[in-house]
């Protein structure tokens, strides 16, 4: 039924009271505690358990865009954290060597504690991934991934695991529900990082689990035994960005194009990492798995010192390290020792909403001074 609906209208319709007289949205509901009662079997108790009546919209508006129940966190990080935690200890997870810093660390940090045993792969290398799988855990996938932009063959590795019992793990934080819905191919869980393009404005953090009935009780157990729950104002601002996801990765998808063809022309640059470019190595498969190739990409330039500079001429586009907002932002990357692996003129560049035109005169003139 709802589910035939398109993303526009589903973003903005769900996840709201359609009682009579309910207002449209929820309040910012600000409580901990609920009065109990001998009337009904269940009822709610302590909010860090039970959640609340905003959490409840948020959580049931991103669940249906992905086709799950959401569970939400107060950050990206605390809902990976919630995930790793549901292993038993010793158990083996097949892990992207390119994927967000933040889960690489949490995994070695786990694995120096004796918590868990990593096998580090190229994703994009399927056969390579596949062969890593025998006796693991936990597959954990992320594609695009943050910041190289590699796109593994998600259906593949999904059906793989899936044949092992190995359950998968996909952080859809850069392709949102929009462009990419991991459960419908099979994965067991979706990891976001709310506080980027699903809040869509830099103004919060936030995180998200999004699973089966199966793994809904343990995902909300790991939330209410380590406590990494939002806050009430971020699950009502998270709700108000959710409603325009659709149009504002629309829109700065079609910049992101644009922006990427033009770097792939400038001399300075020496590599475009976009998976909407006809010669980037995940443009096949971002055309099967995905509804679109997205709103971030990557650039290499000659060396850390030159993406510097330009990171430093820009005017326009901010030069922040978060992503997914509405504001065009670029980073490099490198610079983090977390990311030695990363090359060192690599640029991150999110892109918001404003003119394309406008983005690329910021750019293309922080181009021209930093590199000319
Ligand atoms: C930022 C990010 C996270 C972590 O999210 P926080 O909200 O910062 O804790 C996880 N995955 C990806 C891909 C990210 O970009």
């Amino acid at each position: 039924m709802a589910s035939a609906r398109s993303f526009h209208t589903l973003a903005v319709s769900v996840g709201r009271d359609p009682g009579p007289g309910a207002m449209l949205n929820p309040p910012i509901a600000l409580g901990s505690n609920f009065r109990l009662t001998e009337e009904s079997a269940y009822e709610p108790n302590y909010a860090r358990a039970d959640g609340t009546v905003t959490w409840h919209a948020f959580e049931e508006a991103l669940g249906v865009l992905e086709g799950g129940r959401a569970v939400a966190f107060s950050s990206g990080m605390g809902a990976i954290s919630a995930v790793l935690e549901l292993l038993p200890t010793g158990s083996v997870v097949v892990a992207p060597r390119f994927s967000y810093s933040g889960l690489r660390q949490q995994l070695a940090e786990r694995v120096e504690r004796g918590r868990v045993e990593v096998r580090w792969v190229d994703t994009v290398d399927t056969e390579a991934t596949v062969a890593a799988l025998d006796g693991a855990a936990l597959l954990w996938l992320e594609t695009p991934a943050n910041p190289t932009m590699d796109v593994c063959d998600l259906p593949a590795l999904v059906g793989a695991a899936r044949g092992r019992e190995v359950a998968t793990a996909v952080d859809n934080t850069f392709a949102t529900p929009v462009l990419q819905r991991p459960l419908a191919l099979g994965a067991d869980l979706v990891v976001h990082s709310v506080t980027k393009l699903v809040g869509g404005h830099s103004d919060l953090l936030m995180g998200a689990v999004v699973t089966g009935d199966e793994r809904l009780a343990a995902v909300v157990g790991a939330r209410t035994l380590y406590g990494a729950v939002p806050g009430a104002l971020e699950a009502f601002l998270a709700l108000r960005g959710l409603r325009t996801l659709p149009l504002r990765v629309e829109r700065a998808q079609a910049s992101a194009l644009v922006l990427a063809e033009r770097l792939q022309q400038h001399p300075a640059v020496h590599r475009v990492r976009y998976p909407g470019l006809l010669g980037d190595p995940g443009h096949a498969r971002a055309q099967a798995q995905m509804d679109g190739p997205g709103t971030m990409l990557s650039f290499d330039l000659a060396d850390g010192a030159a993406a510097d500079r330009v990171c430093h001429a820009t005017h326009l586009i901010a030069h922040a390290t978060s992503l997914g907002g509405v504001e065009t932002t670029m980073e490099r990357r490198h610079k983090y020792p977390s990311e030695a692996a990363v090359p060192p003129g690599l640029v991150r560049l999110s892109v918001g909403i404003e003119d394309a035109d406008d983005l690329w005169s910021d750019l293309a003139a922080a181009l021209d001074a930093a590199t000319g």
